[in-house]
């Protein structure tokens, strides 16, 4: 029965943990939740549409149109399906990523091809792509990995040449530009998270940007139960009972409290890049002088960072976790090769050295949209000491 008091645990307690993630749910974010919620209408709504206006004028589109989801992961689902795939198809895919995407192309029928990312921003490196397409491959999946753009560009050339379409996860990329274009403005059909963890966050949530404003109906449909008329009239706060139902749809819409708190979180976007910026080029300052630990060769201009990662060279990530783990300081992995999971182990694949080694060295340290410089210290004093 007895139980020690609470305060008893906490005084305990002598350091603050510094998680890996810290989402920012400010005053204006919890309001926009709580005014949501008192307007009662919980569903796809006028809220929703607002949230995807938001998303296409940060992105400065005007020809192409963003549909929002519950998830990446459901966006990348529906941008699967929006260009057909299925049994027999191929997609070139890194496994160097999470596994969202595998499983998004795995769920419509097609299978994932493993291809190799390159040694400097452990992005999809076109030339291994190039030698796995075949004539059954119908697309390439790419990932802007911490949030740093792949080279489209050159996978583009590939695209054209052989007929593929490009699916870019930028799960992480969302506010990162290319030659000054924003991620989502340019290429093929672009994906991005507002989850949990993101850089900024709907709670859960995700959005398809389609270079092709005719598509936006069909996604429509794929969101929502493949209902061909009912979007307007919930975009009204109405509902459209008189429906036809044209294809295979699936669930997977953004109800008004999650974009009630992307709205709210979007003015919010430069501070919080800005910031996580500086945060990454300070830990880049401190550590990269620092023997058995290699840095990203990038000083993230244009870049919204999502993670910062460090390589741990010479086999030791895994005494650094734990020593900081010691200190209180939580860190991730992103990520191991996908092709090691049983589920994924049959997939074709080209040579993956550099997914192998990645995978064995990236060890991902705090970043947050606020924080005290005391604790980008404590972190950047916890490798040091680790490192001396
Ligand atoms: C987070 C993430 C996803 C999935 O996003 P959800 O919104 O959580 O479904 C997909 N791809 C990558 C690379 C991610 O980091």
């Amino acid at each position: 029965m007895a139980q020690a008091p609470v305060t008893q645990q906490v005084s305990q307690q002598s350091v603050e943990q510094v998680p890996v993630y810290r989402p920012y749910l400010g005053p204006e974010v919890q309001q926009a939740a709580q005014e949501a919620l008192a307007a009662g209408w919980l569903g796809m709504g006028p809220l929703s549409k607002q949230f995807e206006e938001a998303v296409e004028e940060r992105l400065g589109l005007t020809d192409r149109r963003v549909v929002s989801t519950n998830s990446c992961t459901e966006a990348l689902h529906i941008a699967a399906r929006l260009i057909g795939l299925g049994p027999g198809d191929e997609v070139i895919a890194p496994s160097f990523t999470y596994v969202a995407g595998h499983q998004a192309i795995s769920r419509t029928g097609a299978e994932v091809v493993f291809a190799d990312v390159d040694p400097e921003f452990l992005t999809l490196d076109p030339a291994r792509v190039r030698e796995l397409v075949t004539d059954r491959t119908r697309a390439i999946l790419v990932v802007d990995y911490l949030g740093i753009p792949a080279r489209v560009d050159e996978l583009r050339e590939i695209a054209d040449e052989r007929g593929l379409r490009i699916i870019e996860d930028a799960a992480h990329a969302f506010g990162s530009s290319s030659r000054g274009r924003p991620v989502g403005s340019f290429g093929d059909i672009t994906c991005f998270s507002f989850g949990p963890v993101k850089t900024i966050t709907t709670l859960e949530g995700g959005a398809v940007v389609t270079p092709d404003a005719t598509d936006v109906q069909t996604l429509r449909e794929l969101r929502h139960l493949g209902i061909n008329s009912d979007t307007d009239a919930r975009y009204r706060n109405q509902r459209n009972w008189d429906f036809d139902v044209v294809r295979q749809g699936y669930r997977c819409h953004l109800g008004s409290v999650p974009s009630a708190i992307g709205l709210a979180q979007m003015p919010l976007l430069d501070e919080i890049v800005a910031n996580r910026q500086d945060y990454c080029r300070y830990y880049d300052d401190a550590l990269r002088p620092l023997d058995g630990l290699l840095t990203f060769a990038t000083g993230w201009d244009g870049v919204a960072p999502y993670l910062y990662v460090v390589r741990v060279l010479g086999g030791r990530r895994q005494a650094l976790v734990e020593h900081l783990a010691q200190r209180g300081i939580a860190t991730g992995i992103h990520y191991y090769g996908a092709h090691g999971y049983s589920f994924y182990a049959g997939c074709r694949r080209g040579d993956l050295s550099v997914t192998e080694e990645a995978s064995e060295q990236v060890l991902t340290l705090p970043l947050h949209p606020y924080m005290e410089k005391a604790t980008l210290d404590r972190v950047v004093d916890g490798v040091r000491s680790f490192s001396a």
